[in-house]
């Protein structure tokens, strides 16, 4: 491991022991127990494609089956690291054992046959691409990682291998990586070989991922460092798709081994970029594969996106060392993160949609299965791994002292720098509860700084040390205890639990509109767009609001229809309006497009998302027009349109309490999804109650609506777990707005 240039501002504690108990606890086992450790007889593919890549007749892959592999062994070390399971341990290491007998002699470890690989000789024999190196990518990942937690040297051997392999194709032969295929998913080996370089000092490695750089600027490349360093967001550049993190995850690498303000400015910039415009309320990124710019975009928030998301949250604690950016980490594990898995461990989703279902992966991208696959998909081996990540966060280390992160039943323990041993025990129901004890016990008594995170929503924040109540506790910062710690000390803490909102723009009533729609379509999508004088194919007319079109493709290819009609107004305006589409969607104001999103088809469900957008209207009349674009044929073609007037008092708003997302989840209530009432923030009194059902959400609190009626919500990651329908965004009257913020990045008020 060669030292790097520019220490990071905090890295992760090695911890010497770790266990988690209560919720974290209880998952950590379950999907070792139902999903890592029967995965690989149940789907033996993720190996033997490995093994009959030359055999023929040549089967018909997807182009990134490559990856599996590795992150099956990226998910499944980071968790091996923190249980410490003997029989977790046998399996890995024959698994990591039996991927590198696999690679070829010229370091190749990948699924596809000779004549097709690593992209360079054109497309895989399907006719399609094969993302050879981007599943390589995985596979460093995955070998490294596990390296680092075993030490198994021939894993280490295989990862590079694989750079080796990379530098002979690629470094002065002429050959440049992002010429082969998808050039954002390929260029991630950027971020593979910086960390080989890291680890083995070898400097090919570092000059062939110097030379994937420079492609950075080459289009369609995604420019992520001149891009941000120009003032573009990450959802403005021109490749916003969730697998440039990977590519970005390497520039912050860059930085830390050879330093440079640009690398360093760049990484900071898409951080705060995408954490303003793509992490939505349940700290799930991104909508539709790629980043938006909008928080409120319904378009499905992916497994791999929320895991890639996490992985660059913690590179940006390491960076930065902010309190804030660990808030993120928590609130991402506990809501989207343990909302994206199964409680059983068994399985996790494709999407974790804010309001919808929770759909199985292998039953949404079912396309992605294949013989002796059929659990295996991009985001079945990679959604763990935020639950494995939390090792890296738990407790961090800077040239201050100990941070500790993590709140939660655990014990955990590390030595000092002067290899004194300290146990950090933790007594409490946190997040279900606010109040936290942690009992620090060294072996022998040593001053050092122990620092408590504050988050940026715990504006009263009791803690006492030692029965002497702290003065001066700030939220979002942390708070910097140093003293000459000793056995049985002991910090409480109680965190302000009180309700918190996320108000979700203003309240429109889209119930009164009444429009007339001109529909051209449904034909082929690369039929150029309607324009002036062209008749369409019928009218239709939005009665008492929302306007349903639902039509069915005629052509066996792709298909499109647009809606159009003429909004007239006196002055510059916005024009609310809400809709949902079973599809691609795009609306264009005046011929200029103002949105864009993309949905893989989940079924009938998609229409009980419904996308609020305020369209920007200038003076006099306006073209207002909504594309609707079906990726399959023989599809229904649905859009569902109204329009919002302004001044109506009932916004929605998302409800935290400490740092969980509460939802509406009808198995615990009376009331159906459609009639939730509405609450009052300025009265509302939440009491925990204690659910004696089968299938018990890890919370579940009581109140009162606006009338009187009960209504129960329960914490996010639970919401849904049957299959059943549920919301996270809710009628809330009396929750103030408030703008995205560096110290307050949830956008969360409480009421006066
Ligand atoms: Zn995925």
């Amino acid at each position: 491991m060669i030292e790097y240039r520019f220490s990071p501002v905090t890295e992760p504690v090695r911890l010497t022991s770790s266990t988690f108990e209560g919720e974290i606890g209880r998952r950590l086992q379950a999907v070792t127990e139902q999903w890592i450790l029967p995965t690989p007889d149940a789907n033996p593919a993720i190996l033997e494609m490995f093994r009959e890549r030359d055999r023929k007749p040549l089967t018909h892959k997807i182009p990134w089956a490559g990856e599996f592999a590795g992150k099956y062994l990226t998910h499944s070390a980071l968790i091996y690291a923190i249980t410490g399971d003997p029989k977790l341990e046998a399996h890995l290491k024959k698994f990591a054992h039996d991927l590198a007998a696999l690679q070829a002699a010229d370091g190749y470890l990948g699924p596809w046959a000779t004549p097709y690989q690593l992209g360079i000789h054109g497309q895989s024999p399907n006719g399609g691409t094969t993302w050879d190196l981007w599943g390589h990518y995985h596979a460093i990942v995955g070998l490294l990682t596990w390296y680092e937690i075993s030490g198994d040297e021939e894993a280490f051997a295989c990862a590079r291998r694989i750079g080796d392999m990379l530098c002979n194709v690629f470094l002065g032969t002429g050959r440049r990586v992002y010429e082969a295929e998808r050039y954002e998913m390929n260029m991630a080996v950027y971020h593979g070989l910086l960390l080989l370089y890291r680890h083995t000092g070898e400097k090919r490695y570092f000059d062939l991922a110097a030379e994937v750089e420079k492609d950075f600027e080459t289009p369609p490349a995604g420019d992520y460092i001149r891009g941000p360093l120009n003032g573009l967001k990450f959802h403005e550049t021109p490749q916003p798709r969730w697998e440039s993190l990977h590519s970005i995850l390497g520039i912050v690498e860059r930085y830390f081994l050879d330093g440079g303000d640009d690398y360093r400015t760049a990484f900071s910039r898409l951080w705060w970029s995408m954490l303003e415009g793509d992490r939505h309320n349940n700290g799930g990124f991104s909508s539709g594969e790629r980043a938006t710019g909008n928080p409120y975009d319904i378009y499905a928030i992916e497994t791999c996106c929320t895991v890639a998301w996490t992985a660059m949250t913690l590179d940006m604690l390491r960076l930065e060392g902010d309190s804030i950016i660990a808030d993120e980490l928590e609130f991402t594990l506990f809501n989207s993160g343990l909302g994206l898995m199964s409680p059983s461990g068994r399985w996790v989703t494709y999407d974790t949609p804010m309001d919808g279902r929770r759909i199985a992966s292998a039953h949404a991208i079912v396309f992605q299965a294949r013989p002796a696959s059929s659990e295996l998909n991009c985001c079945s081996v990679n959604g763990p791994r935020i639950l494995g990540m939390v090792k890296d966060w738990a407790l961090t280390r800077n040239t201050d002292g100990i941070s500790v992160n993590y709140y939660g039943p655990c014990t955990l323990s590390f030595e000092t720098t002067s290899a004194n041993r300290v146990v950090i025990t933790q007594e409490t129901d946190y997040p279900r509860e606010s109040k936290v004890t942690l009992r620090i016990s060294p072996d022998h008594a040593e001053e050092f700084t122990l620092a408590l995170r504050i988050p940026h929503w715990s504006e009263r924040t009791s803690v006492i040390v030692n029965g002497v109540a702290v003065e001066g506790v700030v939220s979002g910062q942390y708070l910097k205890l140093k003293r000459k710690w000793q056995a049985s000390d002991t910090i409480e803490i109680d965190f302000d639990f009180r309700l918190h909102y996320w108000v979700h723009g203003n309240g429109y009533d889209y119930a009164d509109y009444e429009a007339e729609w001109q529909v051209f379509g449904p034909e082929d999508a690369d039929a150029p767009l309607p324009s002036e004088g062209d008749t369409p194919k019928r009218t239709i007319q939005s009665v008492g609001g929302h306007l349903d079109a639902g039509l069915r493709s005629f052509t066996s290819r792709v298909s499109r229809a647009c809606f159009v009609t003429n909004v007239h107004s006196e002055r510059d305006d916005i024009l609310p309006i809400i809709f949902s589409a079973g599809a691609r969607a795009e609306v264009f104001v005046n011929d200029e497009k103002v949105y864009a999103g993309s949905l893989v088809s989940d079924g009938p469900d998609t229409t009980l998302r419904q996308m609020r957008l305020e369209l920007p209207l200038r003076p006099g009349n306006n073209k207002v027009m909504l594309v609707v674009i079906m990726s399959k044929p023989h599809e229904t073609l649905t859009a569902t349109i109204g329009r919002g007037e302004s001044g109506k008092d009932y916004p929605l708003a998302s409800i935290y309490r400490g740092p969980l997302l509460l939802a509406f989840d009808h198995r615990y209530n009376t009331m159906d999804a459609e009639s939730i009432p509405a609450l009052d923030a300025a009265t509302i009194n939440m009491e925990r109650v204690e659910p004696s059902i089968e299938f018990a959400p890890w919370l579940l609190v009581s109140c009162r609506d606006a009338n009187g009626e009960t209504l129960n919500l329960c914490d996010f990651a639970s919401a849904g777990m049957t299959g059943n329908v549920y919301r996270s965004w809710l009628n809330v009257i009396g929750a103030k707005e408030a703008a995205f913020t560096a110290g307050n990045p949830l956008r969360s008020t409480r009421p006066a």
